[in-house]
């Protein structure tokens, strides 16, 4: 019940946020699937192939416990809470239930982005605050998936700074990295 509760929460903000990312273009689907992922780090995903309509995809059995795995601290998930900070010293807070499903959901709607528009990739040089860029960077993702992370953590503490409408969130996943030196 719970896994199924978290499904249509996760879908209902994939959805909206897709929907205001891509007013004319929006997907309308996310299909539920009832196993688990054969991959533990792919619960969720923006799907397209040459015959099937795009749509994403939210694996059911399991994914509350998988949720609740992404908020704990250890682990080396210590990166939520490097992204909920000010500076590097500060004390870090954890993400909420809400801010993680956001993070996810922008995450997943960063990738579609990439996909049909030419979006300037994050990089561990271009994101700031520079200590998430490296923290990024050292759980070993590159390329796309790194600049869908970084666009997961702004997207979450977006949503911490009480910038919560759907016209905020898309304006994070559009977000063009800075140039820095
Ligand atoms: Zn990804």
């Amino acid at each position: 019940m719970e896994d199924r509760e978290m499904a249509y929460r996760l879908a209902g903000v994939i959805l909206r946020i897709d929907e205001t990312v891509f007013p004319d273009n929006h997907i309308s689907r996310v299909e539920l699937i009832l196993r688990p992922p054969e991959d533990e780090r792919h619960w969720v995903a923006y799907h397209y192939g040459k015959r099937i309509p795009e749509h994403y995809d939210v694996f059911v059995p399991g994914l509350y416990d998988w949720l609740r795995k992404q908020l704990e601290v250890d682990e080396g998930k210590g990166i939520a809470h490097l992204a909920m900070m000010e500076s590097a010293t500060d004390e870090a807070p954890s993400f909420t239930e809400d801010e993680l499903l956001v993070a996810i959901a922008a995450h997943e709607v960063r990738h579609r982005l990439q996909r049909l528009e030419k979006v300037t990739l994050f990089t561990p040089k271009t994101t700031e605050p520079a200590f998430l860029g490296w923290a990024i960077q050292k759980l070993g993702h590159r390329g796309q998936e790194f600049d869908a992370k970084v666009i997961g953590f702004l997207a979450a503490r977006e949503w911490r700074l009480g910038h919560t409408s759907a016209e905020d969130m898309a304006m994070v996943i559009r977000m063009k990295p800075k140039r820095l030196r």
